[in-house]
């Protein structure tokens, strides 16, 4: 599956907001919107001076761009989420959300596995993960409630994942509806995530009257 291979920062100046697409350079004095907070491109400084509140049209746009980008999926898959988030029982936005999170590089990310989703793309990508003990190199897998996740036995050499149990203290806590195992580097899908378990400053409302205009 395609994906965006431009400039990463850029999409969180377009934001406005850090959007934490690069590990621990985002929590560094290195940050991009610390250091230019003002939309990228030869008029970026003056549109910052005009940004008002915008149309809603605008503001339906930017959080729909702002979820994709977090999760970094193109349009045309994160049509096709919101598709099937119409077709699930109870609130669309919510649905959409909880789609996005039980991708597998989501979920290697949430695991504390990776330090960024890109980066956990990039794991699964390479072939080091495994689901059900089946080696998975697809990072739109969509995980289950009932699914282990775990590191392919020939990666475990590798000193990038010899070193992760001490890394792994340094990242944000496991959510509630994942467990993972420190010893065994094994994860477990406990349930489906609920919205109160997507800590990301998203409006799904807005999201959901893009698609229904
Ligand atoms: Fe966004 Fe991280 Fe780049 Fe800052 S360093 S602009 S948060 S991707």
């Amino acid at each position: 599956m395609a994906r965006y291979t431009g400039p990463v920062c850029k999409l969180c100046r377009r934001e406005g907001e850090k959007l934490f697409l690069k590990g621990a350079r985002c929590l560094s004095q290195k940050c991009a919107v610390e250091r230019r907070a003002y939309p990228p491109g030869q008029h970026g400084r003056d549109a910052q001076f005009r940004r008002g509140r915008g149309s809603d049209y605008s503001l339906q746009l930017r959080e729909k761009q702002k979820a994709r980008r977090v999760y970094g999926v193109l349009e045309r898959q994160f049509r096709r989420y919101f598709r099937e988030a119409l077709r699930r029982p109870g609130l669309t936005g919510s649905n959409l959300l909880c789609i996005l999170e039980t991708r597998l590089d989501n979920v290697v990310y949430r695991l504390g596995w990776a330090d960024s989703r890109n980066h956990a793309r990039q794991l699964v990508q390479h072939g080091h993960l495994t689901v059900n003990g089946r080696r998975t190199n697809i990072p739109s897998f969509l995980v289950r409630p009932g699914d282990e996740i775990g590191i392919r036995e020939g990666s475990r050499t590798r000193t990038y994942f010899k070193d992760l149990p001490s890394l792994i203290g340094e990242r944000p806590p496991v959510p509630e509806w994942l467990d993972m195992n420190e010893n065994s580097l094994t994860g477990k899908v406990v349930r489906q995530p609920e919205r109160r378990d997507v800590d990301l400053p998203l409006n799904e409302q807005l999201i959901v009257e893009y698609y229904s205009r």
